[in-house]
């Protein structure tokens, strides 16, 4: 399977600016890309006869001009330009797919990045060759063995990244310590709560940082434009705009790896509503780095493990239906935290009911898609089976 890992670089200066350079070439090629898309999608609308735009046919009529137009392009590694458009093109596979929204220009300083392929790069312990540059040092050796298939640089803030991606052939980790299945509602108070009755709360440490990035933030708008103290106040923002990052990013690998660690099925609601800007009811982790990414790592780690994750969709009566008895209600606002089921008089908890309700689903889905009950509940499962061939069993949900 194709695991990354992001190791941190240690340029000196003359190697920071070139990696700076290729950014902006990665940047200006994938931008020219994009309006070239554009352009030449309107004119095949206005004419059938001329081609549709695809990224091969952009780079190799990037490759023609460079020279000419761009000839600062070949400082840098050809990669930079190259790989842009190719993420271009798979930016406008996710758009319709239905995955992804429009493709939108690359800003300067906003995940400022470039792509090499496994041929124009070398790793060697705690180094990594990139052409027209030479070695740059890592801060720790790639951790993974197995085929290596490209590599990322980035910048966060003021420090650089390389990610490797390195197709492994690990051994599969253990099995999960629960067979059975465990439902997870996302939050906004806490993280997340299962079925089994826990509130994982997540990360606290944000009140300081916090208050710290508020006063950054201000301080930095009484800055005059241009000065070299904005510069300043500029650089220290996104330091701590990274660190909190880092914190919640952790907090959302624990969660996931504690989940798939312990559950081999694991039910969860699917929140990616296409259109929704910012999903409200999502702790900041969650938020952050948005639905798609929890469910990523759900997913490749449940993998691993030989479990599966069930997704429940959108229209499914989480929060509406009791876990006890079964009925339905017409409506639950969001600001009802507990309430009485009139058919059965249980008393539930808002989230806690709702994820019982996931892992109740997620169980049953299971074993429609191993064949051995029907279809009964009529609604349709997206079950994503980890292997072909395993046993279920449930523990307590
Ligand atoms: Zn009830």
């Amino acid at each position: 399977m194709l695991i990354a890992h992001k190791i941190a670089l240690d340029p000196n200066n003359a190697q920071a600016s070139y990696l700076t350079h290729a950014c902006g070439v990665a940047r200006f090629a994938y931008n020219w890309a994009l309006a070239e898309w554009k352009r030449q999608y309107e004119a095949w609308k206005a004419d059938n006869s001329l081609p549709k735009p695809s990224q091969a046919a952009l780079r190799r009529q990037l490759n023609a001009i460079k020279r000419e137009q761009f000839p600062w392009m070949l400082e840098v590694t050809k990669c930079a330009p190259q790989m842009a458009i190719i993420q271009l093109g798979e930016a406008f596979k996710n758009f319709f797919a239905g995955r992804a929204r429009y493709p939108q220009f690359r800003k300067k300083g906003v995940h400022d990045r470039f792509t090499l392929t496994n041929d124009q790069f070398d790793i060697d312990g705690r180094r990594i060759r990139i052409p027209n540059l030479g070695w740059v040092r890592m801060r720790e050796p790639l951790r993974f063995a197995g085929k290596i298939m490209s590599a990322t640089i980035s910048r966060v803030a003021d420090r650089w990244f390389v990610s490797i991606a390195v197709d492994t052939e690990d051994p599969p980790k253990r099995k999960a310590e629960n067979q059975g299945a465990v439902g997870v509602d996302l939050g906004v108070s806490a993280l997340a709560t299962l079925s089994t009755g826990e509130i994982i709360t997540g990360p606290k440490p944000h009140k300081a940082l916090l208050d710290r990035l508020r006063r950054l933030s201000r301080s930095l708008s009484r800055k005059q434009k241009g000065s070299r103290n904005r510069q300043k106040a500029k650089a220290k923002l996104a330091r701590l705009h990274a660190r909190i990052a880092n914190i919640r990013s952790d907090a959302l690998h624990k969660l996931t790896t504690d989940l798939t660690r312990r559950f081999h099925t694991i039910g969860i609601e699917d929140l990616n509503v296409r259109g929704m800007v910012r999903n409200r009811h999502l702790a900041r982790s969650i938020a952050d780095m948005g639905f798609h990414e929890f469910r990523r790592q759900l997913e490749y780690k449940a993998e691993r493990r030989g479990g599966r994750v069930v997704v429940a969709d959108r229209w499914f009566p989480s929060s509406k239906t009791c876990s006890a008895c079964g009925s339905v209600q017409e409506a639950m606002p969001l600001s009802v935290r507990q309430w009485i089921c009139p058919d059965c008089g249980a008393c539930h908890d808002r989230d806690l009911n709702a994820a019982r309700n996931l892992a109740t689903y997620a169980a049953s889905s299971a074993v429609s898609a191993c064949g051995e009950a029907g279809s009964g509940s009529g609604r349709k499962a997206r079950v994503k089976p980890a292997s072909m061939k395993q046993e279920v069993s449930f523990g307590p949900v």
